[in-house]
């Protein structure tokens, strides 16, 4: 069976960057397992996946265009300190999910000042070229229920 629209994919990947660090592994843990198609992935780890089958190896290197992103000036924003749930909790360092127009972003405080929080909302690794070591572990069918949700179930997916 070969990687395509809505199948689940199991993959063992190492992550990393131009200077290649190792920024994440599924080493030691299980496979990751995705719905393929759905968004799941990055969209040029997608790409690079799709017409796969089980057994194959690949080394995927995506540009930030299709990784997560290009770094954004208007992403860089100030907020006032009580607008936050836990003040005392915000300090310098400290990264959060937050919505942000249509997005959810992870944020992080760079700096606090006169009760100002800035906050960076770029993706940490906004504007890295990812090179993924990936090989196919196993190529499967949906479950109905996996494809209702939009994602995996189970062992290397959603625990729910
Ligand atoms: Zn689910």
């Amino acid at each position: 069976m070969n990687i395509s629209k809505d199948k689940v994919a199991s993959i063992d990947y190492t992550l990393t960057n131009d200077q290649g660090e190792v920024l994440d592994s599924s080493s030691g843990r299980e496979p990751l397992a995705y719905l393929h198609g759905h968004g799941n992935l990055i969209p040029g780890l997608e790409k690079e996946l799709d017409g796969k089958t089980t057994g194959d190896k690949l080394v995927a290197i995506v540009p930030p265009s299709e990784a997560y992103g290009v770094r954004s000036d208007e992403l860089l924003q100030d907020f006032a300190l009580d607008q936050f749930q836990n003040p005392a909790e915000v300090q310098v360092g400290v990264q959060f999910q937050v919505k942000y127009g249509e997005d959810v972003h992870i944020a992080t405080v760079t700096k606090i000042e006169n009760n100002m929080v800035s906050v960076d909302m770029n993706h940490p690794l906004a504007d890295q070229t990812l090179h993924f070591d990936v090989e196919v572990m196993e190529v499967r069918e949906p479950t109905t229920e996996e494809l209702e949700h939009g994602h995996v179930h189970g062992a290397g997916g959603h625990q729910h």
